[in-house]
């Protein structure tokens, strides 16, 4: 499998790991205003500020480069419109210079 396929299925796992979490913090949220919580606003907050969270920790934490270990999330995310595939543009690791097209 290429270093490129690699990253874009990390890619998209980060992407349905955060997508997950806002869906949940949907279904929750009137679930907790239902328990007498009365603050909305408040509630909204938290869960978008921990979704955002997790968008965060996923995106620049998870995708690391397969040779060098460095995280590549900066780089993918502002290189590529797309949420489910990395930019083909982008052909190698800024870090190290491995080719994105190379079999791992
Ligand atoms: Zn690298």
């Amino acid at each position: 499998m290429a270093h490129r396929n690699k990253l874009n299925k990390k890619k998209r796992k980060a992407l349905i790991i955060t997508l997950s979490y806002w869906l949940t913090a949907l279904v929750i949220c009137p679930i907790l205003i239902g328990l007498g919580l009365k603050n909305i606003a408040l509630i909204a907050f938290t869960f978008l500020l921990s979704g955002g969270v997790v968008f965060y920790l996923h995106y620049y934490y998870c995708i690391l480069c397969l040779k060098c270990k460095k995280s590549l999330g900066f780089v993918i995310f502002s290189s590529s419109k797309n949420f489910f595939k990395i930019s083909d543009e982008l052909t190698f690791c800024p870090y190290c210079g491995v080719s994105f097209d190379k079999e791992v």
